[in-house]
């Protein structure tokens, strides 16, 4: 038996539309502005060492992750040369491998800059990093007084080469929120009060689609690369990387009134059929998607009835020919009928979380990989 006839679920990851979504990024930003890609959270669930050389083969020359172990593990499969920034910045006692792997961090904090100028000064090297300042996030970065103090004494730089001045926006899916224009302008005070000589970014995915006065030196989108729609109130603009296909075990008749599933939360009246899908909560599909999510059989919407289970869902067919829902047969969960942020929203979260929560007992397959 192959993994593919055991594998009760499938998906199907798009390397070739990844690198697509890139170079739409790369080109709408232009030549005066460099396209790098957030590849943290193993990109988004969908693989990084899958995807990552993707786009190191289209071009791309800066990578965003989270935490040092992603750098890490992303460092075995890009050259030297290509920048690896670390989003988390370093934790006291982590800057040799920082060092070790060619890793660049970003400094979050007076704390921060601190620790990788302390040990540029014990190691007498120059160290790059990029700086974040906080706009108004109340998140990472460094605030106004934090900014103001590194101004008055730039000696807090010393053996730190600043490649990177950069922010991050609140609201920038909601293009009117009057947020956007306060955040620019902050970004553009504080960054003009450091005055140092490093490019300056404040895009991601949906700050790129404000226009071009967001743009500066370098964007980092990543949702956008792995599909998600970065202006939700318009169609979007991004080519489909993920679909997601769950076989059928079983399809029951009823034909007597019963319930479905933990809680009793579903009841069957008349005659129908109830398929029994091979993925549950453990896989990613939301808990909240039970009586509310669907599937897709053969261009059919079928509702998911009851609540879902760690290793099952169960979907109502009886409007199919028994014929199209069978023992083997596929439901898509993610696909052309129902985009990742579509499920996304009938959960009540956002296509992020449906992306990075996708479970490690699907067969993967990638595809439009270079070789
Ligand atoms: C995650 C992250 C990004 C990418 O955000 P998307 O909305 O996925 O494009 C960019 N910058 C920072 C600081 C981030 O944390």
């Amino acid at each position: 038996m192959t993994a593919y006839d055991r594998a009760p679920a499938f998906l199907t990851i798009d390397v070739g539309a990844v690198v697509a979504n890139w170079r739409l990024i790369r080109d709408r930003v232009g030549p005066g502005c460099e396209a790098a890609a957030v590849v943290k959270a193993d990109c988004y669930g969908l693989g990084a060492e899958r995807i990552v050389p993707g786009l190191a083969a289209a071009g791309c020359r800066t990578f965003f992750v989270a935490t040092i172990d992603e750098g890490i593990a992303i460092r075995k499969v890009l050259p030297r040369e290509v920048t690896v920034a670390i989003l988390g910045g370093p934790l006291p006692g982590a800057a040799a491998d920082l060092a070790e792997h060619a890793l660049t961090p970003v400094l979050n904090s007076l704390d921060q800059i601190g620790l990788w100028a302390g040990y540029a000064a014990a190691t007498g090297s120059r160290l790059k990093a990029a700086l974040h300042l906080d706009t108004g996030m109340s998140r990472l970065g460094l605030d106004a007084p934090a900014v103001a103090m590194l101004a008055a004494d730039p000696a807090l730089l010393n053996g730190i080469d600043p490649i990177l001045v950069m922010s991050h926006m609140a609201c920038a899916d909601e293009t009117g929120h009057p947020k956007n224009r306060q955040q620019l302008t902050a970004f553009q005070t504080l960054s003009g009060q450091l005055g140092l000589p490093a490019r300056r970014s404040l895009g991601a995915s949906s700050t790129i689609f404000l226009g071009p006065d967001y743009h500066f030196d370098l964007v980092r989108p990543g949702a956008v690369l792995y599909g998600l729609n970065p202006t939700p109130d318009q169609a979007n603009p991004m080519a489909a990387v993920v679909a997601l296909h769950a076989r059928i075990l079983q399809v029951r008749d009823v034909d007597s009134p019963m319930t479905v599933g933990y809680g009793a939360t579903h009841s069957v009246r008349g005659k129908g059929r109830v398929a029994v899908a091979a993925l549950g909560y453990a896989d990613g599909v939301f808990r909240s998607l039970g009586n509310s999510g669907f599937g897709v059989i053969e261009g059919e919407r079928v509702p998911v009835v009851g609540r879902i289970s760690m290793d099952l869902t169960t979907f109502d067919v009886s409007a199919l020919a028994p014929e199209q829902a069978r023992p083997g047969a596929l439901i898509e969960i993610i696909g052309p009928h129902q985009a990742a942020d579509d499920l996304a929203a009938q959960g009540g979260t956002i296509g992020y979380e449906v992306l990075t929560a996708l479970g490690r007992r699907y067969l993967r397959t990638y595809q439009g990989e270079v070789v």
